[in-house]
């Protein structure tokens, strides 16, 4: 039996009108190229010049889309996703630092927000990203085996214990953790770094997720491959899979240094290797647990499909669904209501820092053809079911 994500009702139960309504103009606007473009520069105008602009994004795009500026403020968000059986991954949205204070002080959130969650069955996983946690060129040079001065290796040692710290954490609170997948040129030593930590953790339960983008046409013989080496370690895999969010930036690198674009030809061999590696996984599910993080119906329902063919149930630990806060409601909320695993990742974060994460929502909002427009037909939808009734 296939979710109804039409249900526009169950969709949007936690949401009142007015809400509703302020959602609407936020995703019309946001559907306007020229408006986010305009917005992006004002916002950018606005800090430079000390404006008090923070009020006007705490109102609209953070409102959307985040949880508050620190942990505690996510709590109303929490309570109110547990309410429709839906849990929170506590994302610290905060990027582009770059020195070892800034990295230090990003190792004792990530830490806090394992303890807002040990414990927490609202709380399913908690969430890293390693660029949090080191800096870019370093990770980039380790990833081409480039060798490293020996400023560069204490450094280096730092990152793994800063990462070290993380994961024993996640072990000794038996509370799973995901690792994002970032770019291709940093992605193997991130790599590496997550195979350490399931051979470390993952012996009993599945505590250590790393993350495979299904954009890049190398991924789905990773992720077999990985399979295969886990088996011969005696250990389990935990997995999050995406599309992958760095498509442009991938490409036009690959164009200006002149390297084949590791990135699928188009996007429906996105598509087919997304579902193929869902498939795998179910085929697959004594020895992996998996998360589908996208907003993509057609594959949300093809897990569900496979699940069904397989007689797994719809708890099952090993099968997740995730969508980001403030997005695709008609899929997690129908999702969890029948009785699916299901979570959103709640990014939270002081307003300044967390603008590069909502520019890249607004960015990616901004086609009528794609999640914007389904958003905002959803939302007319409903808004009309309303006025019916
Ligand atoms: C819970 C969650 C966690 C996430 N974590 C990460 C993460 O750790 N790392 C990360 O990189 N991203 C992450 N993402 C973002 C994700 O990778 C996608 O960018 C985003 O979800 C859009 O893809 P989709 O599956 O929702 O659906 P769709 O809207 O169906 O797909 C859009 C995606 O398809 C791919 N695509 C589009 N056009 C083409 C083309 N011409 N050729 C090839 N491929 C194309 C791109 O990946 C694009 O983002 C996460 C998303 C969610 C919901």
């Amino acid at each position: 039996m296939q979710v109804e994500f039409e249900n526009t009702a169950i969709a949007f139960e936690s949401k009142s009108t007015p809400e509703l309504q302020r959602a609407y103009w936020l995703f019309k606007m946001l559907s306007a190229k020229w408006m986010v473009n305009t917005g992006k520069f004002l916002t950018k105008l606005g800090f430079a010049l000390h404006l008090p602009i923070q009020g006007i994004i705490k109102a609209t795009l953070f409102k959307q889309f985040v949880g508050g500026e620190s942990i505690e403020d996510c709590e109303p968000t929490i309570q109110q996703l547990w309410k429709y059986h839906i849990g929170t991954i506590l994302d610290y949205s905060v990027e582009g630092k770059n020195d070892e204070k800034s990295f230090d002080a990003s190792l004792h959130e990530i830490l806090r927000t394992f303890d807002k969650a040990s414990g927490d069955e609202r709380i399913p996983f908690c969430v890293f990203k390693v660029t949090g946690l080191a800096r870019q060129e370093l990770l980039e040079k380790l990833s081409q085996a480039t060798p490293l001065t020996q400023e560069e290796s204490e450094e280096w040692e730092n990152v793994k214990k800063r990462v070290e710290t993380i994961c024993l954490k996640a072990f000794s609170t038996r509370q799973p953790v995901f690792i994002d997948a970032e770019e291709t040129w940093i992605q193997p030593a991130i790599d590496q770094l997550a195979w350490e930590m399931m051979l470390k953790h993952n012996h009993r339960q599945i505590i250590i997720y790393n993350t495979i983008q299904l954009y890049r046409h190398d991924r789905l013989e990773y992720l077999k491959n990985l399979h295969y080496q886990a088996k011969q370690h005696g250990i389990k895999i935990g997995l999050k899979l995406v599309r992958g969010a760095y498509l442009e930036k991938e490409r036009s690198r690959a164009v200006s240094l002149n390297y084949p674009d590791p990135i699928q030809p188009d996007k429906s061999a996105t598509d087919r290797d997304f579902d193929a590696a869902l498939k795998y996984c179910i085929q697959n599910i004594e020895d992996i647990a998996f998360c589908a993080g996208s907003h993509n119906e057609a594959s949300a329902q093809f897990l569900v499909h496979l699940m069904q063919s397989k007689n797994i149930p719809s708890n099952h630990p090993h099968v997740w669904f995730a969508q980001l806060l403030g997005m695709s409601d008609h899929i997690s909320f129908n999702l969890a209501k029948a009785g699916y695993n299901v979570a959103k990742y709640v990014p939270y974060g002081p307003v300044k820092e967390v603008v590069p994460y909502l520019i890249r929502r607004a960015e990616e909002n901004t086609s009528v053809k794609g999640q914007t427009g389904r958003e905002l037909s959803l939302i007319t939808q409903e808004l009309k079911r309303r006025s019916r009734n």
